[in-house]
């Protein structure tokens, strides 16, 4: 089983996730940037965490045999916070850069006026600089959030089918399909979506513009969901060539549309300036 996780933060994550998650069939990633949990004070430290997710996250990904793109952008939590908000003039120069396959994570969390100019702003970021957008839905009020999201979307000058809308469930797939966006679907341990409601979604709508992704942070939460995923739906009756298009082909061809994807490791330099995984020794 070929993998793809097309939302998770490795940042976050261990080189035993690298390895786990290698051994599990990914072979590919996409890490969007977000909101680390401690809030940032000035724009600076999203400019070091942007070159960190075009940089050393990408050569350690290599490392484990993982190709590695990220999706940059405002968070929607940091949107609220005026020390932040000056990133949006720093991000037109980050998004020519080769390894950026999307804007993203945009979207609402509380649904305030500074989330709706964040995510109006960068979507247009998105339509400027030819890159889908990778759009978060609220966890919280899912329903409204979502048709708040695809008011904002149909405003914009982003196509439809050139956005993702992220954190799917039972409540929002059918309202997220009709808009004629791509769908995506976080599997949790234990709240919100798991492998098995994921597998009674994929039958009632199909895997047409389906995602799953693990959605792993530095928060409770499992890098190995989408295999359980493509593991659950052979369980259920899915074949081989369904689990391929959700947990590969469609992430494949969502990110492609950037014209960036590059999913080749080979020939990676096993050091990224002058420092390795092994942390200076062999
Ligand atoms: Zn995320």
């Amino acid at each position: 089983m070929r993998i793809f996780d097309p939302h998770i933060h490795m940042t976050s994550r261990t080189t035993d996730d690298y390895e786990a998650m290698y051994a599990a069939g990914v072979r590919a990633v996409v890490e969007p940037s977000f909101w680390l949990g401690q809030p940032r004070t000035s724009p600076v430290t999203f400019l070091d965490y942007f070159d960190s997710l075009l940089g050393w996250e990408p050569f350690r990904a290599a490392q484990y045999g993982i190709a590695h793109h990220c999706t940059l952008a405002l968070n929607p939590k940091e949107a609220n916070d005026p020390r932040c908000v000056p990133v949006l003039d720093e991000l037109p120069r980050y998004l020519v850069k080769d390894h950026v396959v999307a804007v993203g994570e945009i979207g609402y969390d509380s649904m305030t006026p500074a989330e709706d100019t964040a995510l109006a702003t960068q979507l247009q970021l998105a339509a400027d600089h030819e890159l889908p957008a990778l759009v978060h839905t609220p966890h919280r009020d899912k329903l409204a959030g979502l048709r708040r999201t695809l008011d904002v979307v149909r405003e914009s000058s982003l196509a439809a089918d050139r956005v993702l809308v992220d954190h799917l469930n039972e409540t929002t797939v059918k309202e997220a399909k009709d808009s004629g966006c791509w769908l995506g679907f976080s599997v949790y341990p234990d709240t919100k979506m798991d492998e098995d409601r994921m597998v009674a979604i994929l039958k009632e709508y199909g895997p047409d513009k389906v995602l799953v992704n693990s959605a792993a942070d530095w928060g409770r939460s499992d890098p190995l969901k989408t295999r359980r995923v493509g593991d659950a739906m052979l369980a259920s009756g899915f074949g081989d060539d369904d689990v391929d298009r959700v947990l590969w082909r469609n992430p494949v061809a969502f990110y492609g549309l950037s014209g960036r994807l590059d999913l080749d490791v080979a020939g990676t330099a096993a050091t990224h300036e002058g420092n390795s995984v092994l942390r200076g020794g062999e």
